[in-house]
Parts: structure tokens; C-alpha cells; sequence
């Protein structure tokens, strides 16, 4: 029996996600597993508090569509079936706990960072998903050791 049936990957569309996606694909494979992507767009006005004295729709709008236009390569880079790719907006951490309970994954999948110290263990992101995730979470190390 397979240990995973359906992946969620929670990926920031940075130069990094490749790296990240390598190492996933192969996990996938072995699993033989569904595999999802996510990625969740922080709207703009929760970095002014929600009082913003401008319309930001409009750089909101490119915003949503630089991501889907990365999303897209790196879906055709990963060389694997994808099942869904989401593209939401809101807080990070609740956003990718809300999918992966909506999308029965058994198992997500983040980024950490080899920074030192307590708090540097993993990213600040995939520990706030490991905190309150209701199914496995496998944080894969990514970037430069320091
Ligand atoms: P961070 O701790 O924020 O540097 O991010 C570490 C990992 O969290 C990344 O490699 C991704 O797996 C995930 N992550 C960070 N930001 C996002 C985002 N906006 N959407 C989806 N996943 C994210």
C-alpha cells in the first residue's frame, strides 16, 4: 500500500521551488501518489493593515497573474501529472491547512531553510504548517547552508 496517496506542495515561486520540487517529484514516484501544488498570495492590503488610500486591485491583478504564469512553467518543468494547482489568497499557513483538509492530502510538503539557531530549524512558514496540519508535514531542505 502506498504511504501517500495525495501530495499537497506549498511552493513560494522562488529560484528555490525548483529544488524543491525535484526532491518531490521522486517522493511522488515512489508513492505513486496524486500530487497538488499551492500557492497563496498574501493580499497587499494586509501589509498596510487594510487601510489603504489607493485602489490596489490593479497591481493585485498582476500580481495573481505573475503567479499563475510561474506556477504554469514550473508545473511543465516537474514532469510529473499534476492534479490541481491552487492559486489562493489569503494568510499563508491557513490557506495551505484549508486546502490540504478540502483535498484529503495525506501529506504536505515545504521548504526550510538552513539557517541556525532554535526558530531557523525550519522556515518560519513550514513551521507555522507544521503547527495545526491535520495530516503528515515533510519539510525538505532548500537553499544555501550557513
Ligand atoms: P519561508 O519560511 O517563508 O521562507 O518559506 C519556506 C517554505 O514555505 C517555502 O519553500 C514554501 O514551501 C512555503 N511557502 C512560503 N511562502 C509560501 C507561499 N506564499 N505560498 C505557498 N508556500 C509558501
Amino acid at each position: 500500500m502506498a504511504l501517500y496517496k495525495h501530495i499537497l506542495v506549498a511552493i513560494d515561486l522562488s529560484d528555490e521551488s525548483g529544488l524543491l520540487l525535484d526532491k518531490v517529484r521522486t517522493l511522488a514516484e515512489n508513492c505513486q501518489a496524486d500530487l497538488s501544488l499551492i500557492h497563496v498570495i498574501e493580499p497587499l492590503s494586509f501589509a498596510y493593515g487594510g487601510d489603504v488610500p489607493m485602489d490596489l486591485t490593479a497591481i493585485q491583478e498582476q500580481l495573481d497573474e505573475h503567479a499563475q504564469s510561474k506556477m504554469d512553467r514550473y508545473c511543465q518543468k516537474l514532469n510529473y501529472p499534476v492534479r490541481h494547482t491552487h492559486i489562493v489568497s489569503g494568510h499563508t499557513e491557513s490557506e495551505i491547512h484549508r486546502i490540504a483538509e478540502e483535498q484529503q492530502c495525506d501529506l504536505i510538503i515545504v521548504g526550510s531553510h538552513g539557517r541556525h539557531g532554535l526558530a531557523l530549524l525550519l522556515g518560519s512558514t513550514a513551521n507555522g504548517v507544521l503547527h495545526g496540519a491535520q495530516c503528515d508535514v515533510l519539510a525538505v531542505r532548500v537553499g544555501k547552508e550557513d
